[in-house]
């Protein structure tokens, strides 16, 4: 498989990154100071293309490629994917489905406590010498608190299922009502919003999810509600988001995500009710060798004719 042509977008895993130089021929897009000029060289050589969350495959890119074949991403969110694109040219396209949720879903209980229980501001209150001076102020409990999910997917039900532990009650809205599923389903979401404590986004970003959070949501979730994003940055209308945080319409906010990664609104970064991480939903060292090994796995079946292990095209 030496001679096939594989184009990684950007940096993604150094583990994934050795694996496809061994075994195919490896261009790192990144590196490439003339893109266009590179696309159009070697546009018969590239047969399929690594991406990520940041960077997976448009129309212009798949357009300039005439004997790519397959896309194969390291994440599960497929939005940098054109995926009707691929559909039309027999691209097949595959994700890393099932083995980054349990981390996911992890992160999301734990940006849940961080935010209401203030975990950043204790340690920063520790480390600055501030608790010499007196204890720090009580906090707000997780507990039982009403958990509201958009998005009862893979990831959402395992937040659902880790939420349950805590004994909160959980609400979600997604586009149907689960039939094997005792959760309250809510027809919208600025009902789920008005009904949860929390508001955790986890569903897919498509044209239909983009700002599904908008000023009304945030306003329904109210100046007690927290949400928190482990889906895509562009599914919180993140302006509106500033404002009600700055301005106390918003209890406080957990966010893995942002609308211009890695851009993050600096008005955010005073706010001791707001969490905010670098998109490490699936970052733990464990995770990201499985999902490698699945995006080296999705390319070796392929070019070996045989069943790909996670289609998605
Ligand atoms: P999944 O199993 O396919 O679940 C996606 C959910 O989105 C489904 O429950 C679907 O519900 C819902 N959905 C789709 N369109 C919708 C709409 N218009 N309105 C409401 N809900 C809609 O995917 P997953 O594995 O749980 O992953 C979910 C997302 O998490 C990914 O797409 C990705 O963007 C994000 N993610 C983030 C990180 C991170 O690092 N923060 C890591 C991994 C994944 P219905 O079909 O019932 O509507």
């Amino acid at each position: 498989m030496e001679a096939i042509g594989v184009l990684m977008m950007c940096p993604m895993n150094s583990y994934l990154e050795q694996e496809l130089d061994k075994r195919f021929k490896l261009f790192r897009y990144w590196t490439q100071p003339k893109q266009r000029e590179f696309l159009a060289q070697q546009a018969e050589s590239i047969r399929a293309i690594v991406g990520n969350s940041n960077s997976g495959a448009d129309a212009d890119i798949i357009d300039s490629l005439p004997k790519l074949e397959i896309v194969s991403s390291f994440s599960v969110g497929l939005d940098r994917i054109d995926l009707l694109k691929c559909k039309e040219k027999g691209i097949r396209v595959t994700n890393t489905p099932d083995v980054l949720t349990e981390d996911v879903a992890d992160l999301a209980i734990g940006l849940m406590l961080a935010v209401l229980r203030r975990i950043c501001e204790c340690d920063k209150y520790v480390r600055s010498g501030a608790w010499k001076l007196g204890d720090f102020k009580l906090t707000t409990k997780f507990s039982g608190k009403r958990v509201g999910i958009i998005g009862l997917g893979r990831i959402g039900l395992a937040i659902a299922e880790r939420a349950e532990a805590f004994d909160c009650p959980i609400n979600y809205y997604s586009r149907s009502k689960k039939a094997n599923t005792n959760y309250t389903y809510y027809g919208s979401v600025v009902e789920l919003a008005s009904n949860s404590d929390i508001l955790v986004v986890a569903c897919a970003l498509t044209p239909e999810t983009t700002h599904i959070v908008n000023r009304e949501v945030m306003d329904a979730l109210g100046p007690k509600g927290v949400l928190i994003n482990v889906g895509r940055g562009p599914h919180v209308d993140e302006a509106e988001l500033v404002s009600a945080l700055v301005e106390g319409r918003l209890g406080g906010a957990g966010l893995d995500v942002f609308e211009k990664e890695p851009e993050v609104p600096e008005q955010l970064f005073g706010l001791e009710n707001v969490v905010l991480l670098p998109h490490v939903g699936s970052g733990t060292v464990e995770t990201r060798k499985v999902m490698a090994d699945l995006v080296l796995g999705n390319l070796e079946a392929h070019f070996s004719s045989k069943p790909l292990l996670t289609p998605v095209v």
